[in-house]
């Protein structure tokens, strides 16, 4: 069990998904309210395996905002660094469920209110009290959310946090790929610990290439770990004196979604008392695994956050 705060900052939002696949939005017999988002996930990811963690982001002053900031302390998540926003409301997303499995979303954003935080807004107390700061809001490319984003970075980092970056890359919410990559890229010098999928690392090095040499184009000079996610074929890490894969682990997998998010709060949650973890291949490969067991555990079951894995569980499966 860690002690030290996790700070997750961005966009808890709910995703309505419908009770069956391959039907059009309008045909879906029923939906069902999934509260989600990547970095609240996290938070909660963090908090169910034991672990200390703290969100930061904006809601809508609406019902939907109140039952979102009701989650999350249900699930022992702090909520001193949420702002309810008195005018706009709070982020939907409609998922279509395709035929073959894959999802397509329609978000109601226009504005949303996480679009909206603004960096006078931000909690700095509970910015400041980071161990780790993890980020990669979609709202990055907004203002004044985009301001509020670098200053929390910023806060973090001159209090001593480690800082986490995940892309979560949404392209039809992004203006243009160009804009998408400029934006990334503009915060990426800033992480100490950079976590992206095969399709993010696809998109960012604008190759189909998944290999060492595309994700060692992606190292910045203060980077101690960059991480490619590879589904239900593990993952990959890499560090300034070494690299190396994990595999991933067999499971009866029901829904991907949330998958990444799990392996990052598993990770940080085993970091963020020790840091040196990250200097240590044998000891980091021991972490990854533990990560890869929690993301395979959250594809057995269906949503993100009630599937997210207990540290008994993930033992489990780790040692089964
Ligand atoms: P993201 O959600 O960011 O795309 P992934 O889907 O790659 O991330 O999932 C993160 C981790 O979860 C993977 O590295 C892997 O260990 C585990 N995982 C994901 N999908 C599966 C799967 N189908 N079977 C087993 N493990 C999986």
């Amino acid at each position: 069990v860690s002690s030290g705060l996790i700070v997750s900052f961005g966009e808890m939002l709910i995703d309505f998904v419908p009770t069956v696949s391959g039907v059009s939005l309008a045909e879906a017999p029923g939906f069902l309210k999934a509260p989600g988002g990547a970095p609240a996930n996290v938070a909660i990811a963090v908090t169910r395996l034991g672990g200390k963690s703290a969100f930061v982001g904006k809601l809508g002053d609406d019902e939907f905002g109140h039952m979102l900031a009701g989650i999350l302390k249900q699930n022992g998540v702090q909520a001193d660094g949420i702002n309810f926003d008195k005018g706009a409301r709070t982020a939907l997303a409609f998922v279509t469920l395709r035929a073959d499995g894959e999802r397509e979303f329609m978000f109601y954003r226009n504005p949303s209110a996480d679009m909206l935080l603004t960096p006078d807004e931000l909690n700095l107390d509970v910015i400041r009290s980071a161990k780790v700061f993890h980020y990669g809001s979609i709202s990055l490319i907004v203002e004044p959310c985009r301001s509020a984003h670098l200053k929390a970075m910023e806060v973090a980092k001159e209090a001593g946090a480690l800082l986490s970056y995940d892309p979560n890359l949404r392209l039809p919410l992004w203006p243009s790929a160009e804009e998408a990559r400029k934006q990334i890229k503009s915060i990426w010098d800033k992480a100490d610990v950079i976590k992206v999928s095969d399709v993010e690392l696809e998109f960012l090095t604008g190759s189909d290439k998944i290999d060492d040499e595309s994700a060692m184009s992606l190292w910045h000079p203060n980077l101690k770990l960059l991480l490619v996610t590879l589904g239900e074929k593990g993952c990959n890490y890499y560090t300034k004196n070494f690299h190396g894969g994990v595999e991933a682990f067999h499971v009866k997998t029901v829904d991907t979604t949330g998958a990444g998010d799990s392996f990052v709060g598993a990770l940080l949650t085993k970091i963020v008392d020790d840091q040196s973890i990250l200097e240590d291949e044998a000891r980091l490969k021991e972490v990854l695994r533990f990560a890869c067991a929690c993301g395979a555990i959250t594809t057995t079951k269906k949503g993100a956050i009630p599937a997210l894995p207990t540290e008994s569980e993930a033992l489990t499966l780790l040692n089964g």
